[in-house]
């Protein structure tokens, strides 16, 4: 573990441009704009440093009862170089949907991958874990999923369920839950356990989670249900682009009419987004705008609230309590104090490739004057960093 290179070592090693991990970086920023104490840094440069500064932490990554899903977002990026960043910035020393080995192979890899790290690699559980009998519905090296789960766990520094099966469930718990599927917090109660529901949930809110904990020495907040805060503190239905479509009353009443084909709100289609706390609306997928359900004219099913998705009928609608203006209306007062505008811009045009983090920015941060103006110190910004570039390496 001492001779583990730094994350700026290893990018350089293997011929990452400083571009491209700033670029990564930016989206971080982009994607946890708050809640982060490692993005309260005033600019993506000196998150970057700070990050390059760190070991590459390792993960290690079980699959329980699980679709490969959250896997899968990870690695479908639009942009394949994304993927191959992140797996760059992370030590993912054993994961069985990549790994070639097989059988005892994968045992012994397993075996080594926790040895070498023992209490200080960051488990990542994908899937859920069925109790009935024992957990004798699914084993692992002729040992029940359960057993696997909590003697890897236990030379774990923490633990981070990804998806909304390891989370609490998720499909295999949908009633009747014929295996007894349960979420790793109800299993795991000696250890950190940070809770990153959804189906699938976004890569950067994992990412955003292990460089936290490895930089900064601690995982970020949480809310009552193990989930970090800077991603699932608000509600769908705050920064819906079809909020406004929700405030005047046009709706959509069934999938293909006039209002559905004009892109209304779906709240009488029984969207979930009004009760469903997670960052899809502002943190769309594979960096692509409006690649999310909503975005695409799909209901909400509410997949990060286990007290919604398998619980409450398709078109069923839900209650609207608690609900407070969107982000995207112009600020009369900005109460958020680490980003300033200027850094905001910054952001946007080191991570331009990635037309999300612009896209995220200029949601949360922008009235459309302003973006105009940003447009412009945004293109400044991108020069000097070409500059830079050219000069220096990570
Ligand atoms: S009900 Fe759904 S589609 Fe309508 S504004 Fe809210 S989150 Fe968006």
């Amino acid at each position: 573990m001492s001779k583990r290179p730094t994350i700026a070592e290893h990018l350089k090693a293997s011929g990452v441009s400083r571009r491209n991990f700033v670029q990564l970086c930016g989206m971080l920023i982009a994607t946890a704009p708050v809640g982060l104490s490692l993005t309260s840094k005033k600019s993506v440069l000196q998150v970057a440093a700070a990050i390059g500064k760190i070991k590459r932490p390792s993960v290690i990554w079980l699959h329980f009862q699980d679709c490969t899903g959250c896997t899968e977002t990870l690695l479908r990026t639009s942009a394949p170089d994304v993927a191959h960043l992140i797996l760059d910035v992370i030590s993912l020393d054993y994961h069985e949907t990549l790994m070639a080995a097989s059988g005892v192979q994968a045992e012994a890899a397993l075996r080594s991958a926790i040895a070498e790290n023992e209490g200080k690699f960051v488990l990542v559980v994908e899937g859920s874990i069925p109790m009935k009998e024992d957990g004798n519905y699914m084993q692992l090296g002729s040992k029940p999923a359960v057993q696997v789960l909590r003697e890897v766990a236990a030379k774990s520094a923490a633990v981070i369920a990804i998806g909304s099966c390891a989370s609490w469930g998720g499909v295999p718990s949908a009633d009747p839950n014929p295996t007894g599927a349960v979420g790793v917090d109800s299993i795991i109660t000696d250890k950190p356990v940070v809770n990153l529901p959804g189906c699938p949930p976004n890569p950067y809110n994992l990412l955003g989670v292990v460089l936290e904990y490895v930089t900064m020495g601690k995982l970020p907040a949480l809310d009552d249900q193990g989930r970090p805060k800077f991603a699932y503190e608000r509600v769908i239905h705050e920064n819906c682009p079809r909020r406004a479509h929700f405030d005047a009353g046009r709706f959509a009443t069934a999938f293909g009419d006039e209002g559905h084909r004009k892109g209304w709100c779906l709240y009488k289609l029984g969207c979930k987004g009004p009760v469903t706390h997670a960052a899809c609306a502002t943190r769309h997928f594979n960096e692509i705008a409006d690649c999310w359900p909503i975005g695409a004219g799909i209901p909400c099913v509410g997949c990060t609230e286990k007290d919604v998705v398998w619980k409450l009928g398709t078109f069923e609608t839900v209650p609207i309590h608690l609900a407070t203006p969107p982000d995207n209306y112009p600020p009369i007062y900005s109460p958020i104090g680490g980003v300033s505008i200027g850094a905001a811009a910054l952001v946007g045009a080191v991570a331009g490739g990635l037309g999300g983090a612009t896209y995220v920015y200029s949601q949360r941060f922008t009235s459309s004057q302003e973006a105009g103006a940003e447009r412009i110190e945004a293109g400044q910004a991108e020069k000097q960093l070409d500059k830079k570039s050219d000069r220096k390496e990570v």
